[in-house]
């Protein structure tokens, strides 16, 4: 097993280790029988992880209206450190030793209440012939739109939780037609994001370069990369917009991404069976914005 296990523990502030090949999850744990509690996934690169704050702040915010206690910044960042110190070499795809590491708060059994706990894993090669060869994506509806959720706290708006049961059926879905991602749209077809990825897109017109995202507050998880690569494009001079976005705008677009914390940024190259353009340039300067701690 490549995973390093971390578990937080209040009484050791630095977390405990844990061997992954021995079973640590009880049978009524709840992260698991409902999918009740939030998680965050980050990168390292290096052995520093990115966007520590960024990612802490929605750990909170989804813990919070889960009603599930959150794990200090100090505690979690213990626990990643001391996960990344015992880990398998990172997998390399040319931009450094890159981790993947994952921080779950589960509601834990009805007897022992809620627990959380770090997973350090080197990522894939997958991941970086994703970058390096970009994918196909198709275009599914949500069913409603997710903004009109946001009045609702039981409807837990905004929330990263364990339940991605949809995300991941909606991928499969996607792999059922040939693509490799599925980007989720309102039934009016605006682009909302993908299945576990905030969508950005590019248009260049001679000195003009916007960069454009779905409004993040509009029922899409405020994506911690697709923030970070709007502020360093924003230091570079290009202009930042915020949605709405249509699959017409996408097609029209000079460059469309998907990113999210590990992936960084990887390019659509096909959209609903229409080509994309991309433009590998581009690609290396977003992802320049982010792949450095
Ligand atoms: N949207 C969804 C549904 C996600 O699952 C993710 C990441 O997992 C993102 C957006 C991107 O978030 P981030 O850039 O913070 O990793």
């Amino acid at each position: 097993m490549t995973s390093t296990v971390v578990v937080l523990d209040p009484a050791r502030p630095g977390g405990v280790l844990a061997d992954p090949a021995v079973p640590l999850v009880r049978i009524d744990d709840q992260g698991l029988t409902r999918g009740d509690g939030v998680f965050e996934t980050l990168r390292a690169v290096d052995g520093r992880v990115q966007k520590f704050g960024a990612h802490h702040q929605r750990l909170s915010a989804s813990a919070r209206l889960a009603q599930l206690p959150v794990p200090s910044a100090q505690e979690v960042r213990g626990a990643v450190e001391l996960g990344l110190a015992h880990a398998s070499p990172g997998g390399d795809g040319g931009l450094g030793a890159e981790h993947s590491v994952k921080v779950a708060i589960s509601r834990g059994t009805p007897e022992d209440g809620p627990w959380s706990w770090v997973v350090v894993t080197p990522v894939p090669e997958s991941t970086f012939r994703q970058r390096r060869e970009g994918v196909a994506a198709v275009l599914l509806p949500r069913g409603h739109d997710p903004a009109q959720d946001s009045g609702y706290p039981w409807l837990l708006p905004g929330a990263k939780t364990l339940s991605y049961a949809i995300n991941m059926a909606a991928l499969r879905h996607a792999r059922s037609l040939g693509a490799d991602e599925a980007v989720f749209t309102t039934e009016d077809r605006r682009v909302l994001e993908g299945a576990t990825s905030s969508v950005v897109c590019a248009r260049v017109r001679g000195d003009r370069r916007v960069l454009v995202t779905p409004e993040p507050s509009h029922g899409v998880l405020p994506g911690t990369t697709q923030a970070a690569i709007f502020a360093a494009a924003r230091r570079d001079g290009w202009e930042l917009g915020y949605g709405p976005l249509y699959p017409a705008d996408l097609m029209a677009a000079d460059a469309v991404w998907l990113v999210s914390s590990v992936r960084l940024a990887v390019p659509v190259r096909r959209l609903d069976h229409q080509p994309l353009p991309v433009d590998p340039e581009l690609t290396r300067l977003v992802t320049g914005y982010v792949a450095q701690a």
